[in-house]
C-alpha cells in the first residue's frame, strides 16, 4: 500500500517531536522525575534555595565553595578525616592549603558519611613525574569508600584504559582524557547516586556516576556493576546509606586541595 507523502511527513515530524520531547525526562529520570503534583507554570509553586556560587580555583590558589557546601578539608588539617590503618588521626602531610599523601600512612577517610553527592576535589601528581603505569603518581577518590575514581598520572602516560585518570576503577575508562601535566592542579567535578537496595539486600538500583575533569565530561551517568577492585568485578553487597568517601594511599605523594561536597540527599534549607 503507497502511503502519501504527507502523512509519511507527519508520521516523521511527529516522530522527531516525539523523540525532543521524551529524552530529556528519559534521561533525568535516573536521579529525578518531573513531579506531576504541580501544574505548569504553577505561581504557588517555590522557587529554588538561593545558593552563592564558589569562585573558581587558579593554579596559584584554591577557590571557594558555593554556600550550601560541606567542607572537607579547611586547608589548614585534617579534622574530619581519620586513618584507614589506625582507626585515630589522619597523619597526612597538611601543607600550603593541600593536604599530601604520605607512603605507608595508609588512606584516609571522612569521619562524615555521605550517599548521594556532588563532589568538588583537586588533586596535583608529582613533578618530576617518578614510575610508569599505574605506579605514577596514583590515588583515588572512593566514593562510599568504595566506589573509586581513579587519580593517576596519566598525561603522554600509558596504562589500561579502566585504570587510568578519569576511570571508574576496572569498569569504566574515562570518555576522553583531559589531563594537564603533571605538577598542575586538575579537577574533579563528581555526581554520585549511591545504589538502592531492599530489605533482602537485593539492589534496586544500582550506582551512577558522573565525573567531569578540569571541565570535561569524562564519565556520563555510568552504571557501576558494583564496588570497583583491582583485577575483579565483584557484585553488590548491601551497604549503609552513608558511607566515608575515602582517599587512597598508593605510596606516591599526590596532593589534594579544595575538597567540598553537597549532600543530594538532605532537603534545600
Ligand atoms: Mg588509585
Amino acid at each position: 500500500m503507497r502511503i502519501p507523502r504527507l502523512t509519511r511527513l507527519r508520521a516523521g515530524i511527529l516522530l522527531l517531536a516525539g523523540i525532543l520531547v521524551l529524552t530529556p525526562s528519559f534521561l533525568a529520570a535516573q536521579s529525578s522525575k518531573a513531579d506531576l503534583n504541580w501544574n505548569v507554570h504553577d505561581p504557588t509553586r517555590p522557587m529554588a534555595t538561593v545558593v552563592t556560587p564558589g569562585t573558581p580555583s587558579t593554579e596559584e590558589k584554591a577557590g571557594s565553595p558555593p554556600s550550601d557546601a560541606i567542607v572537607l578539608f579547611n586547608g589548614k588539617d585534617l579534622s574530619g578525616w581519620i586513618s584507614d590503618k589506625t582507626k585515630g588521626p589522619a597523619e597526612w602531610k597538611v601543607e600550603n592549603g593541600t593536604m599530601e599523601a604520605v607512603k605507608g600512612k595508609g588512606g584516609i577517610r571522612t569521619s562524615q558519611g555521605f550517599g548521594d553527592c556532588q563532589l568538588h576535589i583537586e588533586w596535583r601528581t608529582p613533578d618530576p613525574p617518578v614510575g610508569k603505569g599505574q605506579d605514577r603518581g596514583n590515588s583515588g577518590v572512593f566514593l562510599m569508600g568504595i566506589y573509586e575514581v581513579q587519580v593517576l598520572d596519566t598525561y603522554q602516560a600509558q596504562t589500561y584504559a579502566d585504570g587510568q585518570a578519569g576511570a571508574l576503577y576496572g569498569q569504566f575508562p574515562p570518555l576522553v582524557n583531559p589531563i594537564l601535566p603533571p605538577g598542575k592542579w586538575q579537577t574533579y567535578d563528581i555526581i554520585f547516586h549511591r545504589p538502592r537496595f531492599d530489605k533482602d539486600g537485593q539492589v534496586t538500583r544500582p550506582a551512577y556516576v558522573t565525573v567531569f575533569m578540569n571541565g570535561v565530561l569524562v564519565q556520563d551517568n555510568a552504571e557501576l556493576t558494583g564496588p570497583t577492585s583491582h583485577k575483579a568485578r565483584p557484585a553488590y553487597k548491601a551497604h549503609a546509606d552513608r558511607m566515608p568517601l575515602g582517599l587512597q594511599d598508593h605510596a606516591h605523594p599526590v596532593r589534594f586541595r579544595n575538597i567540598w561536597v553537597r549532600d543530594l540527599e538532605k532537603p534545600a534549607q
